[in-house]
């Protein structure tokens, strides 16, 4: 597999945040083949600085050659700081969000935008630079510890990656290790845990500084020791970020700006923890069963998002 060592490489300068578990050549070209999909604006609207709005406009989204939208003119926004949840049934679409915010792909009606400026007319590098996502499905790249933070953001200092990685409670294992941030780590390999694996990848995130964040379902997959230690590193990442979180997990949902219900590509429901249980629905029954706290993102977590 070392062939994909320059692709992934060049992902990583894109601003794309891969990481982690068992890989999956597939999924890799997924994301490869999913490049050619977009393309940078012919007229690219100046950089600016970016404030963190996030607005769907009536988009929809299907994939080439499917029978039907993966999503269905759904139409939010989220303001600079805000946490939005968007929660749904397994197929439900909400993979497919994070990849259209993201612009994996394009909306195939609607638009969605960034500050108010069209997804389409923003250079493709700077939107990379600006959103970041934690996939669902992280990816390891062949390589260093320390290269695989500093993709993040391509010619960071040795400080900078350390400072990262304390920020994501990571420094103390990779200190650890008898190579430390030099130690070698591919794809598939067991040496570290998905919990490990995941706060290199909030490594990266903290090191791109991105002000709009894409996290696909962060704790899934984590045994409950594993959650609870990505808690605090992930209350870090998201601080003053706009942050839109996939997650079955509504542990946090009572303190989010917005909830989304997503199901079968539409936007079934939206609101506050409280508006969407009282309307008793959808949301409703999806929070019932969980409404005692377990082991996943504790209400402590917003604690930092106010300052
Ligand atoms: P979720 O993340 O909510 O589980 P997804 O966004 O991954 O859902 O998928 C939504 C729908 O789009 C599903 O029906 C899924 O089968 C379909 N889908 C996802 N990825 C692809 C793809 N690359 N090509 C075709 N269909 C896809
Ligand atoms: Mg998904």
């Amino acid at each position: 597999l070392g062939y994909l060592y320059p692709p992934i490489r060049n992902l990583g300068q894109l601003g794309l945040t891969l990481t982690a578990a068992t890989a999956g050549a597939e999924r890799l070209q997924e994301i490869l083949d999913a490049e050619p999909a977009v393309s940078d604006p012919a007229r690219p609207v100046p950089e600016w600085p970016v404030r963190g709005w996030v607005g769907f406009h009536g988009a929809s989204f299907r994939y080439p050659g499917a029978q039907r939208d993966s999503l269905h003119e759904v139409t939010f926004t989220a303001g600079p700081g805000e946490l939005v949840i968007v929660t749904g049934p397994s197929g439900a679409g909400k993979s497919t969000l994070s990849k259209l915010l993201t612009r994996f792909y394009d909306p195939t009606a609607g638009v969605i935008c960034l500050d108010g400026v069209p997804l389409t007319d923003v250079p493709l590098e700077f939107l990379r630079e600006n959103v970041a996502l934690l996939p669902q499905e992280t990816l390891i790249l062949h390589g260093t510890i320390r290269e695989n933070i500093e993709c993040g953001r391509p010619g960071a200092t040795d400080s900078e990656i350390e400072r990262a990685a304390r920020d994501a409670v990571a420094h103390d294992f990779i200190s650890a290790l008898p190579d430390g941030y030099d130690t070698e780590i591919a794809p598939g390999t067991a040496m570290l845990s998905g919990g490990q694996l995941q706060r290199i990848a909030i490594a990266r995130a903290m090191l791109r500084g991105a002000p709009v964040l894409v996290l696909d379902e962060p704790t899934a997959g984590l045994d409950s020791v594993a959650a609870r230690r990505v808690v605090q590193p992930l209350r870090r990442l998201m601080a003053g970020r706009t942050t839109i979180m996939i997650t079955h997990d509504l542990s946090l949902a009572p303190d989010a700006d917005r909830i989304l219900v997503v199901d079968g590509g539409r936007l079934v429901e939206a609101g506050t923890h409280d508006e969407l249980m009282a309307y008793a629905g959808a949301y409703a029954r999806l929070a019932t069963p969980t409404a005692i706290p377990t082991a996943g993102l504790g209400l402590d977590h917003l604690a930092a998002r106010s300052v």
